[in-house]
This record gives structure tokens, sequence and C-alpha cells, in this order.
């Protein structure tokens, strides 16, 4: 099995973000023991100051200044990390012998995306995933702030997945990703549309149209949407755009990595699909899908933050 999305650092503000060999060696003998050969590293490019320095201030283009507000302080307070001392650290991991890829999780942000695969260019990424975890300046996978969550009540769950599923068009689009990471994020508070089928055929035909392969993300599990990324209804979808998959935890602390990884596993073979798919220098290879093996996923104690 593969887990090809897991982080280094929680979500709290204002972290030491320091990457060690030894984490990514505690990180790869866990996976392991969970049955999983092979890891992607794919921190948030929200993390690096070489990335907010190309796209500092986006959320200004939202109109509402409360919005701007949080995004600006959640912001600043998770930065600190430097990007080629990341990247450095997992070609050592690598080095050593530890089965891990190197990538990232880049944030879509509408009209940035130019500048952020120019830097990216610039190092010897695997893989990058790409995640639509913002709507303007609204961080919608933040269940658990109060402001942020009364959004769904003045907006409406149907203008919301149509917002959500409009950005997965256009990051996928611009063609700066490999991976469509967690593609149904809209779900994590639980809410969902009463059609669902016409945002998942979108997001299929998104992916396909544009080359991308899509992750099945088991951090769903933990939310309150109580469902792996993506819906079987989506998956299937995905299946008949011939759209490949990889398999991921979405993990951002040890206890995380790989959780319930032989559980997407299992949910990709009743999908019908017969393999997954890994990364070397930004290229698709297949990887044969088995079934489950190691040991089952521990019980999992909760704590605050998200995916
Ligand atoms: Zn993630
Ligand atoms: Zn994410």
């Amino acid at each position: 099995m593969i887990d090809y999305h897991v982080h280094l650092w929680r979500h709290a503000p204002n972290l030491s973000l320091q990457a060690t060999v030894d984490q990514l060696a505690a990180y790869c003998e866990q996976a392991a023991n969970l049955g999983v050969t092979e890891i992607a590293v794919t921190e948030h490019t929200s993390r690096f100051a070489q990335v907010d320095a190309l796209v500092h201030g986006w959320w200004n283009r939202d109109p509402s200044p409360a919005r701007r507000a949080e995004a600006l302080a959640y912001w600043d307070g998770e930065l600190g990390a430097d990007l080629d001392q990341y990247v450095e650290t997992a070609l050592a991991a690598r080095r050593a012998g530890l089965p891990v890829v190197i990538g990232l999780e880049v944030d879509y942000i509408p009209g940035r995306m130019d500048k952020v695969a120019a830097l990216l260019d610039g190092y010897p990424f695997d893989v990058l995933l790409g995640s639509v975890h913002w709507i303007g300046a609204w961080l919608i996978n933040a269940v658990d702030w109060a402001d942020a969550q009364e959004q769904w009540t003045g907006r409406g769950v149907d203008r919301v997945w149509g917002e959500y599923t409009r950005s997965v068009e256009e990051l996928a689009a611009t063609r700066t990703v490999d991976v469509l990471a967690h593609p149904d994020l809209a779900k994590v508070a639980g809410h969902r549309p009463d059609v669902p089928a016409e945002f998942h055929e979108r997001i299929a035909e998104a992916a396909s149209a544009c080359g991308l392969a899509a992750e099945l993300n088991s951090s769903g599990w933990r939310r309150p949407c109580a469902e792996a990324y993506p819906a079987p209804d989506l998956l299937s979808r995905f299946r008949r755009h011939g759209v490949p998959i990889t398999t991921a935890s979405d993990g951002h602390r040890l206890a995380d990595v790989s959780w319930r990884i032989s559980d997407v596993t299992a949910m990709a073979m009743r999908a019908g699909y017969r393999e997954l798919s890994v990364f070397r220098g930004r290229r698709r290879a297949p990887w044969p899908i088995a079934p489950a093996a190691g040991r089952p996923s521990p019980a999992r104690a909760e704590e605050p933050g998200w995916p």
C-alpha cells in the first residue's frame, strides 16, 4: 500500500517548523507497521516563506473584512518553514534508504498559480497535490471556528458547493499539480448538496480533462462528514472517466500516518480499480493494488485541527 499525503506539522500557530530525517524515519516505520511501503511527504505550500513572498495578501480580494482578518491571522501563524530545508531533508531521507517521495500540498489561490508553479519548478518534486481549502478568504475546512462555520448558513449549501466545484475546475485547468487532494472537501463539515451528482460529475470531468489523478483520503472519517474522500458516487465517476488514483491518510502527526489506509485501499478495489499510481519526478507510474496487509489501524484519539 501507499500513503501519498502526510504532513510534518500539525495546525497550530507559531510552531517551530524544522524538517528532520528522524521524523521521516518514524513516519516510515509507522507506515510500514500498517502495510505501507512508500509515503509522499506533502507539506502545505502555505508553510513556506518562499511561497508567502509570492502570494502574501491574496485574501485581500475578499470583500469581507472579517474573513480577510481571519485569513491573515491564520496564514501568518502557520508560516515559518524554509522550502530548501524541507526538500533537502526529504532528499537526505531518501539517500538514507527511506521509502519517501518528495511532494507538496499546493493551495489553489486564484490568479497566483503561475507564480507558484514557476517557483516549484526549481525543486526536484516527485508529486504535487492540489487542494481547494479556501473560498475567497474563507477556510472551509476550519470546522472548529464558529465564525467560519456560520458561513454555511449565510451562503447556502448549494452555492458553496458550486463555488468549491468551480475552484476545482480552475485549479485543474492551471495544470500546476498532479493529484487532486480530498476531491470533495466541501462536505467536510457535513453539509451536502441536494443533488451531489452534478457537482461530482464536474469534478470527475475536470480531473479527467486535465490529466489529474485523484486521491482516496481516509482523514474524512475523523471529520464531521464521517466519510472518506471521495464519496462512493464520486469515486465511481472517477473510475468511469479513467481517472487514476492514489491512497492517502493526510496525517498531520505520527499517530495519524497511514491511518485506515487499508480501508481506502479496499474502497479502491471495490470501485473496480486494479492499480494505484505512484510518482517520480512528476511522472506517474502504475503500482499494483494489494489487499490490506499489516495490522489494523488503532482507534484514534481526537485532537483539534483539520487536514
Ligand atoms: Zn493535507
Ligand atoms: Zn488539504
